[in-house]
């Protein structure tokens, strides 16, 4: 970049944002779009993709143009800018006439730096003469990926932006995304008119998030199992909690509250005053439990979510990083958790078959389905398999998810497998009648049930030929063939049936390794897989509660969400540092010139408070 810019670049960064370098590739991102370059950049959630468009916003004259689907969280962006002594606004639905004149006022003016706007305001003529009567800096296309056909987010009204550098060819344009395979990144390219070149460079870091710990887990009384692990591992902290269904989502957040923890739901069936109250309470409350479809989440960008739980099956890897992707985003030590079993892949097949749309529509849902269950059923390190999927190879085993942690075992299950399948096979001709999961280990086990009986499956070959294996270990059986492809379940009765591929098998062509399900997890174990919680030196967590506290009762009084004022890791790194006076506190990390002369006397005075 050039000298000026560099040297302006980092100023901000320092005067505005209290931080004290540059982190992965934004040095080089903000020097080129200063320079008047355009960029498409693909960085994990919690990379730091937002300075790359802010600064460059501050750096260059005009206005910077965010677009952003994100309408129900403009406000808290634009609030959160303020608090650091940025001057921003917004257009959107939400806002009443006056608001849009003053915010329109502001942006003719110049008095602000930054302005967002969705992405349905540049379909209406009014906005593009607006801005076609301003001074614009920079368009920021954030959420770049809804763009994309392929992609699991598409939004029409995103295809508009390839206007954008027609009407304004000179203003450089950054697009971003946390959530890019290649497939991806290339449509976003190619619709917003950004292939590589020298003008248009793209930057693609690393998708790791090396501060979440991965952890998948066969799925076993799965409210319980998630009580257990909030209990266990995060005690008052805030997360988010995926379920499939409206039903699941209510009743999960009734249980968790019946079990005390403050759980609220999320789903779109609720009005939209619910759904505005629980997210303003999760976003401004500290350790609020969210339980939500996944219509919840997007563009949330709280950074101390401590766990993101699943209790069904995620539809794409895709979709199951970028949930993930929403714990942890200050880098302090978060849990990923997803607990899955056989109901979840056949209920998710079964969903494929019914859904709308043509064949290939279908083969492609397929597809992310199989490569969902691939990492669900790996014995490898999952984050290996995950940057795989991404396209990123050659990283070492993580040590930090569970199979690293725990390694399952993988055995032969060639002849488990075999057994299951012709037990299915001889059931098959009975196809009227639905026999589930529970038949066929009740078979395999020689069990003499009512219904076993009544069907006089007894006299069956394999009646009594699987004692080898508890009832647990079939179930595991199952749901891989299942997940492998190598069983289906068809028709109404949701019976299960052979595959082509299941044939290989029962001639004995073809070798079937399994994953062996670690038991489930006791106390101690449990312990050793727990993410490591961020160690506070001894003496400082008192002063870190009292932080909280004061940042607690600032943040009411203000009406903005608490880490509006201070993240987490700021106010953990005031506690362990304790600065004695105001040139030392503006050294901390996101302790910026604006927030040392609002809050730094308060942060002195608590400090003071919890010494005596
Ligand atoms: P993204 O939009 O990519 O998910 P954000 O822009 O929200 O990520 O940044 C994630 C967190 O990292 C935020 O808390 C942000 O303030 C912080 N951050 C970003 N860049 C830096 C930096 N250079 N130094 C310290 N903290 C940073
Ligand atoms: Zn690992």
């Amino acid at each position: 970049m050039t000298a000026p810019a560099l040297e302006s670049a980092l100023d901000v960064l320092h005067r505005v944002f209290g931080y004290d370098s540059f982190r992965g590739e934004q040095a080089e991102i903000i020097g080129h779009v200063c320079d008047g370059g355009d960029a498409l950049v693909l960085m994990p959630t919690g990379g730091g993709k937002s300075l790359c468009y802010q600064i460059p916003a501050l750096v260059r004259e005009g206005v910077g143009v965010v677009v952003s689907p994100l309408i129900a969280l403009m406000q808290d962006q634009v609030d959160a800018l303020r608090a650091l002594g940025v001057r921003a606004g917004f257009l959107n639905s939400t806002q009443s006439l006056d608001e849009r004149r003053a915010a329109e006022a502001a942006f003719l003016a110049g008095e602000i730096d930054l302005l967002y706007l969705a992405p349905e305001r540049l379909r209406v003529p009014a906005t593009l003469s607006l801005l076609g009567r301003g001074k614009i800096a920079l368009f920021a296309i954030d959420e770049a990926h809804c763009v994309a056909q392929w992609g699991h987010d598409f939004r029409p009204d995103y295809l508009a932006l390839s206007e954008l550098h027609e009407r304004w060819p000179d203003v450089p344009r950054i697009a971003l995304t946390a959530t890019a395979t290649e497939a991806t990144h290339a449509e976003i390219a190619q619709r917003l008119d950004l292939r590589p070149s020298e003008r248009a460079r793209h930057f693609v870091a690393s998708f790791d998030r090396p501060n979440i710990q991965y952890r998948i887990v066969p799925k076993d009384k799965p409210r319980q199992q998630l009580l257990d692990l909030l209990r266990a591992e995060h005690p008052g902290d805030a997360g988010i909690v995926y379920c499939l269904s409206r039903n699941s989502v209510e009743q999960t957040a009734e249980f968790l509250a019946t079990q005390g923890i403050p759980a609220l739901p999320y789903h779109a069936g609720l009005d939209a005053a619910t759904r505005a109250a629980n997210q303003a309470r999760f976003l401004r409350e500290d350790g609020v439990v969210m339980v939500a479809t996944i219509a919840f989440g997007m563009g949330i960008d709280k950074p101390d979510v401590r766990f993101v739980a699943h209790l069904d099956l995620p539809k794409s890897v895709e979709g199951y990083y970028q949930e993930t992707g929403r714990a942890g985003r200050d880098g302090l030590p978060s849990t990923a958790w997803l607990t899955y079993g056989l109901a979840d892949v056949v209920q998710q097949r079964k969903m494929i078959d019914d859904s709308d749309g043509d064949l290939a529509h279908r083969r492609r849902l397929a597809q992310h389905l199989d490569a969902m269950l691939a990492l669900c059923e790996t014995v490898e390190c999952r984050r290996v398999q995950l940057l795989n999927y991404f396209d990123q190879r050659g990283a070492e085993p993580c040590g930090n998810c569970d199979t690293c942690l725990t390694p399952p075992e993988s055995w032969d299950g060639t002849v488990a497998a075999q057994k299951v399948l012709s037990t299915v096979f001889r059931l098959d001709r009975e196809r009227r009648q639905k026999f589930g999961a529970g038949q066929i280990i009740d078979i395999l086990l020689g069990r003499r049930t009512a219904k076993v009986e009544q069907f006089d499956h007894h006299s069956l070959t394999v009646f009594g030929v699987g004692t080898e294996l508890s009832e647990g270990e079939w179930r595991g059986v199952v749901r891989q063939l299942m997940a492998k492809g190598l069983l289906a379940v068809e028709g109404t009765y949701q019976t299960f049936v052979l595959t082509e591929a299941s044939r290989g098998v029962l001639r004995g062509e073809q070798q079937v390794l399994l994953r062996r399900d670690p038991e489930r997890q006791t106390r101690s174990r449990t312990r050793s897989a727990r993410a490591p919680q961020a160690e506070l030196p001894a003496g400082a967590a008192p002063v870190f509660e009292r932080l909280r506290a004061w940042r607690g009762a600032a943040a009411k009084e203000q009406g903005v969400p608490a880490y509006v004022i201070f993240h987490d890791a700021t106010l953990r790194e005031i506690a362990s540092r304790s600065p004695a006076n105001l040139a030392e506190l503006g050294r901390v990390n996101g302790v910026g010139e604006n927030k040392l002369a609002k809050y730094g006397e308060q942060v002195l005075a608590t400090l003071a408070e919890a010494a005596s």
